[in-house]
Parts: C-alpha cells; sequence; structure tokens
C-alpha cells in the first residue's frame, strides 16, 4: 500500500458528528452477531450457514458441485434468527460441494456472493468452498510453533513478495512464485550459493514478513500462465488464502494446505511468519463481499453517501463500528488459531481505530503472548473518523501492544521519500542528525534528543522503543538500491553500497525492531520503479546471481544481524533503560555517535561506542583510552572483532559507522 502520510501533512476535518443527516447513523441501531459459527459450520448433524444481513429482506445458500461455470444443484431459503442473522441448514456433511449466498436488500436480489467469512474457496473467489480442515494438515501441525519471542524488537523482519523471492530461474527454486518455494531446502543459484529458505536461515533474519497472502482479486487465478503479478493491495476474501500461490487454484484444499506447509517449514527452520493483512479497504465497493451481505454497513460514507476513501483506494471500511470491529479481530484470531501466523501486519492502520487496534493486539497475546502486531501509522487521505481516534504513528502510546512504522528514521537516513534525488543522512545531507538520533532513540523520551529539530515528528511518539519498526526501504516507494542509483547519480556502485551499508547499520543497531526488504542483502534494485505493485517479473523478481557479485554486501548484512542478535544493548525494551544506557555525543554535521553503557540491557560488553559518518569526508572522534574490540569500520564487520584499539583520537572513514565494544 502507498505509504502516503497525508495524514500528518493535511489540515484534517474537525470531527464529524453523528447526525440524521450522516448516512452511517443508521448502522448504529443494527443488531450484531459475534458467534464463531459465522457463515459455515460443519459438524456431526449436517452443514449450517449463519450469515449475518441485519436489513436483508431474504436471504438464500445456492449450491454448486464445482468453484466456477457450473449450474446451481440446489438453492436454500435462509430464515431469520438472532443477532442480524439468517440461517439455513442440511442434514449432510457437504465436504466438496460450493455455496454462494443472495440477500434480498431494497426489493431487489442481490448477486451472489461467497460472503465474508469463506475459509475455503473455488477458482478467483467467487465461490465458497466447503472443505474438511482438518484434512489440510500437514505432518506435525499439532505440535508446530514459531519460534519464542520475548520481545518484538528482539525480532529481525524481512519483507517478501512470495514472486518476487523465488520466480527468478536464478532461484533455483522449483515452486516458483507459490508458497511451497518457502518449503524447499538446498536451492542455490549457478554458483552453488543457497536461495530460499536457507539464504534466509544464512542470513540470520528471524521473521518473514509476505506482503498479502490472503486471497486478493487482481490476478486471474484461472489464467496463471499469463503469469501476471501484483502486489496484493487488493482484498477479495479475506480468510482464505490467495489462489495464485498454491499450486492448483481450482483445488479450495490445495491452498490452504500449502500455505500450512510453508509456514511449518518456516518454523520448523526457526522462522517466524508476519502476515500483511489490509482491512482498511476492499478492491470492489458496491461489489465487495461486505456490500453483498450488508450493504453500506462495514464502509465509511461522506455526508453526501458516497465512499469516503482514506486508503486512496476508493473505499475505507469501517472498524468503528462494531460488527467490523468483532471481523478484524476474530479474522486475524482465526489466522494465528488456523495458520499459526507468528505476527500482523497492518496496511494503513490509522484508518482502523485505536480500540480497534487494542483489541486485535489483546485477543492475539490471548493465543500466544509473542505474537505481536505493527503498522503504518497514517492513512492516505482523509476519514470521517476523528483524528483522536485513529491509530496513528503519534497515537501509539494509547495502543501499548502496537508497533508503528518509523517514517523519521527512513526518510532521515536515505532522503524524502516523495523526491527520488532528495538525499538524506548516510548519502551526505547535513541537518538531519537530530532525525535521525529520534530513530536511534525509538521515538521514545530522552534527555539528549531535541524533538523540535525532527524532521517528521516533534514529539516522542512512542511510549517504549518496542512500539517503533526502524527501516529504510520496503515494498513501497524507491527501495534502496533504486534510492541510492537516483539521489548518487556520480557515485559508483562502490560507494552506493558503502552508503546501503551504513544506512543498514543505523537500522540494525538503532532501538525499536528492524525490518529490511528482501534482495537488499544483495543489493537488488527494481530498475528505478517506484510503485511497482503491478510490474511484470523483469522488474520486481530478485536476480540470485546477485548474491554472487555482491557477495560482500550479503557477508556485511549476515554480520551486522548477527551482532543485533548477540547484544540485547540494541534491544532495550523501556524508555528508561535508554534514557539511561544510551548517550549521545555532541552531533557534528553528518556525524552522529554515541555509547551504550555500563552493560545496558545485560550485554556482554559493557560498553558499545556507535559513530555513524554520513559525510563524504573522514572525520575524527575522541574514545576514551581503554582497551577496545573494533567491531565494524570501513564499511567492514565483524560481530567478534576486526581488530583492536586504545583509543584515543580515531578516524571515521566517509560514509560508514565505526562500532568499538569493550568488556570492562
Ligand atoms: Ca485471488
Amino acid at each position: 500500500m502507498n505509504s502516503i502520510q497525508l495524514a500528518t501533512l493535511m489540515c484534517l476535518a474537525a470531527p464529524a458528528a453523528l447526525s440524521a443527516q450522516n448516512p452511517d447513523s443508521r448502522f448504529e441501531t443494527f443488531p450484531t452477531y459475534d458467534g464463531t459459527d459465522l457463515e459455515l459450520t460443519v459438524d456431526a448433524s449436517g452443514t449450517h450457514w449463519r450469515l449475518w444481513s441485519p436489513e436483508a429482506e431474504a436471504a438464500r445458500v445456492i449450491l454448486y458441485p464445482t468453484g466456477a461455470n457450473t449450474a446451481a444443484t440446489d438453492t436454500l431459503d435462509m430464515t431469520r434468527s438472532e443477532g442480524g442473522t439468517w440461517v439455513a441448514s442440511v442434514p449432510r456433511q457437504l465436504y466438496g460441494d460450493f455455496y454462494t449466498f443472495s440477500i434480498k436488500h431494497s426489493g431487489r436480489w442481490l448477486d451472489e456472493t461467497p460472503g465474508v467469512w469463506a475459509k475455503a474457496v473455488g477458482v478467483n473467489g467467487q465461490r465458497a468452498a466447503i472443505i474438511d480442515f482438518a484434512t489440510t494438515n500437514p505432518e506435525g501441525w499439532e505440535a508446530d510453533r514459531g519460534p519464542a519471542l520475548a520481545h518484538i524488537n528482539d525480532a529481525v523482519i524481512y519483507e517478501m513478495h512470495h514472486r518476487d523471492f523465488s520466480v527468478s530461474p536464478s532461484s533455483g527454486i522449483a515452486n516458483k512464485g507459490k508458497f511451497l518455494a518457502l518449503t524447499e531446502p538446498a536451492t542455490h543459484n549457478a554458483h552453488g550459493e543457497a536461495t530460499g529458505i536457507d539464504h534466509l536461515k544464512e542470513l540470520g533474519v528471524t521473521h518473514v514478513h509476505i506482503l498479502p497472502s490472503y486471497d486478493y482479486n487482481s490476478v486471474d487465478e484461472a489464467n496463471l500462465p499469463a503469469n501476471t503479478y501484483n502486489w496484493g493491495y487488493d482484498p477479495l476474501n479475506y480468510n482464505a488464502p490467495e489462489g495464485s500461490y498454491s499450486t492448483n487454484p481450482s483445488d479450495p484444499a490445495a491452498r490452504v494446505r500449502e500455505m500450512k506447509e510453508m509456514v511449518k517449514s518456516l518454523h520448523d527452520n526457526g522462522l517466524g511468519v508476519v502476515m500483511d493483512v489490509v482491512y482498511n479497504h476492499t478492491a470492489d465497493n458496491d461489489n465487495s463481499n461486505f456490500s453483498l451481505t450488508a450493504p453500506g454497513y462495514y464502509y465509511r460514507h461522506r455526508p453526501d453517501g458516497s465512499y469516503s476513501d482514506a486508503s486512496g483506494c476508493g473505499n475505507e471500511t469501517a472498524s468503528d463500528r462494531q460488527q467490523m470491529r468483532d471481523y478484524i479481530v476474530n479474522s486475524v484470531k482465526y489466522w494465528a488459531d488456523e495458520y499459526h501466523i507468528d505476527g500482523f501486519r497492518f496496511d494503513l492502520m490509522a484508518i482502523h481505530d485505536i480500540e480497534t487496534m487494542n483489541e486485535v493486539a489483546a485477543a492475539l497475546k490471548e493465543i500466544r503472548p509473542d505474537i505481536f502486531v505493527y503498522g503504518e501509522g497514517w492513512t492516505a487521505g482523509d476519514s470521517p473518523l476523528p483524528v483522536e481516534r485513529r491509530a496513528l504513528k503519534e497515537n501509539v502510546a494509547k495502543m501499548p501492544q502496537v508497533a508503528v512504522f518509523s517514517d523519521d528514521l527512513r526518510d532521515a537516513v536515505k532522503g524524502h521519500y516523495t523526491d527520488a534525488a532528495d538525499r538524506g543522512f548516510a548519502t551526505g545531507k547535513p541537518g538531519l542528525e537530530e532525525t535521525v538520533k529520534i530513530g536511534i532513540v525509538a521515538a521514545t523520551a530522552h534527555p539528549q534528543v531535541d524533538y523540535s529539530k525532527g524532521a517528521n515528528s516533534k514529539f516522542p511518539y512512542a511510549a517504549a522503543p518496542t512500539q517503533v519498526i526502524n527501516y529504510v526501504s520496503c515494498h513501497d516507494d524507491l527501495m534502496l538500491t533504486d534510492k541510492l542509483r537516483l539521489s548518487l547519480p556520480d557515485d559508483s556502485e562502490a560507494d552506493r553500497q558503502r552508503a546501503a551499508r551504513l544506512a543498514q547499520t543505523i537500522v540494525l543497531t538503532s532501538q525499536g525492531t528492524p525490518f529490511i526488504f528482501a534482495g537488499e542483502e544483495i543489493f537488488r534494485d527494481k530498475k528505478g520503479v517506484h510503485n511497482s505493485y503491478k510490474s511484470p517479473d523483469s522488474i520486481n523478481a530478485i536476480d540470485w546471481e546477485l548474491k554472487h557479485s555482491n557477495a560482500e554486501q550479503m557477508a556485511y548484512y549476515k554480520e551486522l544481524i548477527r551482532l543485533r542478535k548477540e547484544h540485547p544493548a540494541f534491544r532495550m525494551t523501556t524508555t528508561d533503560q535508554v534514557a539511561r544506557h544510551l548517550r549521545f555525543d555532541p552531533v557534528r554535521p553528518g556525524l552522529v555517535s554515541y555509547s551504550l553503557v555500563d552493560n545496558a540491557n545485560g550485554d556482554s560488553w559493557n560498553e558499545i561506542k556507535v559513530v555513524f559518518n554520513g559525510s563524504n569526508e573522514a572525520q575524527t572522534i575522541k574514545v576514551a583510552r581503554k582497551d577496545w574490540t573494533v567491531i565494524a569500520e570501513d564499511g567492514r564487520i565483524n560481530a567478534d572483532g576486526l581488530s583492536t584499539t586504545r583509543g584515543g583520537t580515531l578516524t571515521v572513514a566517509p560514509r560508514s559507522a565505526l562500532i568499538l565494544a569493550r568488556s570492562k
């Protein structure tokens, strides 16, 4: 989803008072239903449907033998039941059959819909499927568990798209662009270097963040040889996996089974799975599954009755309405329970209200305390939801179990996302030092950080460092390699790679949770395309031969990740800890440095000195005369040490990080 931080730039409308003129006010009186038997249940007594549709004048279930292109075999009239629902039953287990709902509303029968709770679907998600979920579990599924995580900032997150990751012939992966790509061990490029899941293990990331993997609208699952590409921010069926990532989109169980096999494979290899969820809007408006089951209810509207559009995609959902809030909460619970998902990334999270996000986090923590939640703390347009209720970055302190992306660090380190040529701290632009410091302390209150000088935020919005995700690159906007090429047009590739190392060293050593975009570790690019949501494979595919040509880049990232994982000083969990153990030196143009002191967060090192020189000149720095181990210097890094020094006046090479450590 486009990361347009309009919410922080725009003059926002005053909270809209509910009134008789507000087309949404009638929804407040709707009965709600929060049972777990919504839409479909199969048990010993038969097959049962329960559709929530308070305004329907009549409702039907229509049965089909296949997921597409066949005539109905039966139509069942539904009867009114409690909480605005309609029910129907047959005394048989209809495994293998498909169904849709249709409701009569304002005197006419609406188009058929698989409903909003279809957990299995036929090709292109047009009909819901009745399958026995017990048969979709891989062997050993009951004992399957994601990696234990004491705190979110122990994670190192790797954001990837299924197709980017495996579709190139250079991946050596058989199941290209499929869930199963992440189940293949021992894959490699032409030089024998690991790709796929072995590459992830080698790199050392802890969690794979998969771009939308629920059933989305844009890719024609009936015509996969056409090889169309999409990020998937166009939700169709929120509770079923995307068909084009399965080996057979026409077999409703295949996508379920294969996604579970992917999760299990990652778990078996010690990796967690974060799912990107997009409850903030749907691909369609009047023809969405929401609109066809309960017209109007799930969306926010303008006073003239048109769809409000905080998503920039034509509509926005209404988490502040009870049935929608319950829907989001129950949907993420379902993915956590049925698919063992370890974390959720909320797209345009500020379209949702604070109360919903707190309920989401609480419900997930109840399932497993180490499931974590983060999101984009902004919207892509104005919303009728009052600013103070939005799950904005600026409101994250009101959501203690939720984290937000730091656009502060991102824009300060590499340059602003709206201007390709703009440079940042790591590419030699002075004046951003204080904003880099905001990133380093994960936007917590720190006595040595002057928030009035922050480029994006003017106050410490995070109540704890666990509330911030630090990054310099993701699927949105120019990814790091392209940003460096466009903002450093006269530099050599080697110098741009130095800048990338410096940028990621800032990310991986900062407090908060680090997040990298797949392929950055081998300096992949997207040929300068900043919004590649439907670009072809030639733009989006990762060329794994780069792992050979950019082997030193990979080695640096790997060692940087190891450094973070072995040293809890980089992973403090409270604002007070950071304030006490992280001490900045006065900044100079292009130079930010600090010490992590007194065995911060139980670290084996008594002191860690971290110096970032973003300028194109060597700079000197004075360091206490002690016995130091040099961990990083001049674009090289070794978590066990490159060399030693006695301190004093040291030179920091241009555009590089110097990291020193001492045990006493
Ligand atoms: Ca689909």
